[in-house]
């Protein structure tokens, strides 16, 4: 498979080339020359495959040049071993859950997959990189769990010291082994700029591979795409049309579900939920695209996103045509106060707890079907188990819980108990390049 640039100014690439550079030369996004379109036979027989099997002939339809059959096979079997099932919450109205991987948060598709093919190439070439990230909550995690015990790769989480949630700091400095948490007194663009400089300073990156998790790359895309089909797959019998309702930030979720629809998979449409920062909802209502900057602080933090960074690879799914993406994409975008009371409303009708982000999806959908009269099965995306925001959901249900307590996934209260170990810094250059000479690995 060749990958363009969607600014056209930097040569067609390979995938490895693709996944281990991050961003073309001329700063636009990769993205594969053609999208495969899966055969007739494969659509009709979805419905008996399981997720992995759905996963690797998506993968392989994109990467059967590069890699072998099975040994594909036997990355996507490491990579995605856990579920995306379907709980339905209201007729014709069911929720995608993507958060039974390890950060419970869908980053985890993305980074397991993109760590697990880093790893494959790296075997091959008997190289090594470090990972540089800089967080301000849940990238950080999902990367540092996707890419922990992985060969061949050191990964260093940069965090604004106070600034992420118990969780998500336990999440980054708890692992061990390859992964390495550096606590900087800062905010989170201070965490940026550090990895910027690091990327920026050509000797240091090119004699210890420095290279970036960040979630343009193509490697994290990719991976998005199983979900959606394996949600086809499961309601295909019901035999109506489907819509996703996604929430969204940067956009990777919602483009890699515009990558399923051409692949082949039956799509009736895509509604794409913002909070206040609704740029693209805008630009669907208007065809300008105006990005927020600052951009806005929510409840749904994940998606705090002013500038969405995959609106080129969005544009380019369409052919560059608005009137084609305004006859698939509708946008919604919601208050904090609608997010609060939609958590609370489906809470004591239904008794589903929702995180923030996921509410914003459930609100998108049911809007969306306000406008039409066909007989539909709509699907939200749940992109974060609810727990992972426990201080924001606990006190905007707790009128509704009566006293209860919310439930803590094992998996996050376990987190809770560990020691932390984490690196403290100021946010300077030269004591970080000095740390990284010593501690990454060559
Ligand atoms: C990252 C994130 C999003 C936004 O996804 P995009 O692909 O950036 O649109 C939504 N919800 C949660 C919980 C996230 O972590």
């Amino acid at each position: 498979m060749q990958l363009y640039s969607t600014n056209r100014q930097s040569p067609n690439v390979g995938i490895e080339e693709a996944i281990f550079r991050g961003l073309p030369p001329d700063n636009g996004l990769y993205m594969p020359e053609q999208i495969p379109v899966l055969p007739d036979s494969f659509w009709e027989s979805v419905q008996k495959l399981s997720l992995s099997e759905i996963a690797f002939e998506i993968a392989d339809a994109f990467l059967r040049d590069e890699i072998p059959t099975n040994d594909l096979r036997e990355l996507i079997n490491n990579a995605i071993d856990f579920d995306a099932p379907i709980v339905t919450i209201e007729e014709d109205i069911h929720c995608l859950e993507l958060f039974h991987g390890p950060s419970m948060a869908f980053k985890d598709f993305g980074a397991r997959f993109m760590a697990a093919i880093m790893s494959y190439f790296l075997e091959k070439s008997s190289r090594k990189i470090n990972i540089l990230v800089a967080t301000s909550g849940d990238t950080g995690g999902a990367v540092a769990q996707g890419f922990y015990d992985v060969n061949n790769i050191s990964v260093t989480v940069l965090y604004p010291s106070g600034k992420v949630s118990d969780i998500q700091e336990k999440q980054l400095t708890t692992l061990g082994k390859n992964i390495k948490a550096i606590e900087i007194d800062g905010t989170f663009d201070d965490c940026q700029k550090l990895v910027k400089e690091a990327f920026l300073d050509n000797d240091f990156r090119n004699e210890f591979n420095l290279a970036s998790a960040n979630s343009i790359n193509i490697a994290r895309l990719i991976p998005q795409a199983f979900y959606y089909v394996y949600a086809y797959a499961q309601l295909k019998k019901q035999g109506k049309s489907i819509v996703f309702a996604i929430p969204s930030g940067n956009f990777g979720n919602l483009s890699a579900g515009v990558i399923a629809w051409r692949m082949g998979m039956p799509v009736e449409r895509f509604v794409a939920a913002t909070n206040a920062n609704k740029v693209i909802p805008e630009y669907i209502e208007t065809a300008n695209f105006t990005p927020i900057s600052p951009s806005i602080s929510t409840i749904s933090n994940a998606m705090d996103v002013g500038n969405p960074s995959n609106f080129p690879r969005l544009r380019s799914l369409f052919g560059d045509s608005y009137e084609e993406l305004k006859s698939k994409l509708s946008g919604f975008y919601y208050t904090d106060e609608q997010t609060r009371l939609c958590m609370q409303d489906v809470y004591k009708r239904t008794g589903y707890i929702m995180c923030p982000h996921t509410a914003i999806a459930y609100l998108g959908l049911k809007d969306y079907l306000k406008q039409t009269d066909k007989s539909i099965s709509g699907v939200f995306l749940s992109t974060a188990h609810y727990a992972k925001f426990l201080p924001d959901v606990e006190p905007i249900l707790s009128e509704a819980l009566l006293g209860k307590r919310l439930e803590i996934p094992k998996r996050l209260s376990a987190l809770l108990e560990k020691e932390k170990s984490a690196t403290k810094m100021a946010a300077d250059y030269g004591e970080f390049k000095a740390y990284l000479r010593l501690n990454a690995i060559k």
